[in-house]
């Protein structure tokens, strides 16, 4: 498969960030860290930090307002001619269309979504795990539940988009890190290492 840009989707605990890293380290592509880089404006300070207040101190999801302009400050920077994985982005459908519009501009070819695809039961029990390893209180059970329902309703329009406008693959999230690992490189069709 011939490809330069990724979009990696999937719920939190579903172990997608590990692979989009890996698979980004694998192919010599840059990884964009949705996260990342709203701490990084945030703690320069200025006005588009400002903005960024209220969802990074109490995580909830900003604006495709905010995050448009985020997107639209950033993403020059990356190289066309470079591959590049987005983790953590899109999260609703104006993100999607301005992402898609952008990766056109820079004439890539049609992007990848790779869709790490986990049972809702399996990352509430990889949360509350990790909750309780890391000692995160705030981590309840409810909180962890209701996190993971918000995710699959705004995701809802956003993975029917990307179904339509990219390559959209199904990896199964349930096995191993090294078979997910392995099920993604034959799915792309990268030669096993
Ligand atoms: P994360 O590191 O992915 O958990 O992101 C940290 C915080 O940034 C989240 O709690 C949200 O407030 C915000 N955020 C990250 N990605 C997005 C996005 N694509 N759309 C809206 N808000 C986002």
């Amino acid at each position: 498969m011939d490809f330069d840009a990724i979009i990696i989707l999937g719920p939190q605990g579903s172990g997608k960030s590990t692979q989009g890293k890996r698979l980004a380290e694998k192919l010599g592509f840059f990884f964009w860290d949705t996260g990342e880089v709203l701490r990084d404006i945030y703690k320069k300070g200025g006005p588009l930090a400002e903005k960024l207040a209220p969802g990074m101190e109490h995580g909830v999801l900003l604006s495709d307002e905010i995050i448009i302009e985020v997107l639209q400050e950033r993403l020059p920077a990356l190289s066309p001619t470079q591959g590049v994985i987005f983790d953590g982005v899109p999260r609703r459908l104006g993100q999607g269309q301005f992402l898609l519009e952008f990766l056109k501009g820079q004439k890539r070819k049609r992007p990848v979504t790779v869709f790490v695809d986990v049972p809702r039961e399996v990352s509430h029990e990889r949360l509350l795990r990790r909750a309780s390893i890391e000692k995160r209180a705030d981590d309840t059970p409810e909180a962890i539940a209701e996190r993971l329902r918000a995710y699959d309703e705004t995701m809802r329009p956003v993975m029917e988009y990307l179904r339509a406008e990219t390559t959209f693959i199904t990896i199964d999230g349930r096995p191993s890190v090294e078979e997910i690992e392995k099920n993604i490189d034959a799915a792309l069709g990268l030669a096993r290492t």
